[in-house]
């Protein structure tokens, strides 16, 4: 098995409703995210020869699944009422994100780049949130020949969390 791993860093807002500390005010945060990539061969031919994948390309997904939504946006739990009504987000939007459970930029009276998501935009749920977004890109991209081992986010230099976590990974 060969793996190899592309980073992308985004500036990006959020707010933990339910902390009861720091984590509860709006604040933000340089994410780096650390996508792995694995396939069982290298590729024989054409211009990703004895590569994996091409680093560029997993940059591009990068970039279309999370960079796009959320650089320099607000990530915000679709159940955090004071977020949502403070920011004007229309009520089609909340009840879509809702019933569907899927994550998605919202129209906002604000004008703000918003990223309404179905879950507290912790470093854990995003985590799983963009390895199934990048996972599903890749697998798509390559014929199931290259898929995602996991996504690792910073939310700061001392903090990351894994999805999936390294001991899922060993009971594959
Ligand atoms: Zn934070």
């Amino acid at each position: 098995m060969y793996e190899i791993t592309r980073k992308i860093s985004i500036d990006a807002g959020h707010r933990i409703a339910d902390h009861t500390s720091e984590c509860r005010n709006l604040h933000g945060h340089r994410y780096e995210i650390h996508a792995t990539c694995q396939a069982a061969d290298l590729q024989q031919a054409g211009s990703e020869k004895g590569m994996v994948i091409d680093f560029s390309v997993v940059k591009e997904e990068l970039d279309r699944q999370i960079a796009q939504l959320c650089d320099h946006g607000l990530i915000v739990d679709v159940d955090d009422e004071m977020m949502t009504g403070m920011l004007g987000v229309a009520s089609d939007e909340i009840k879509t994100v809702r019933e569907r459970r899927v994550a998605r930029a919202v129209a906002n009276s604000a004008g703000f780049k918003v990223y309404l998501v179905p879950f507290p935009p912790t470093c854990e749920h995003l985590a799983k949130h963009w390895y199934e977004l990048v996972s599903d890109a890749l697998q798509t991209r390559t014929n199931g020949c290259v898929h995602a081992k996991k996504v690792r986010v910073y939310e700061t230099p001392n903090n990351y969390a894994d999805f999936p976590s390294a001991k899922l990974i060993a009971g594959d």
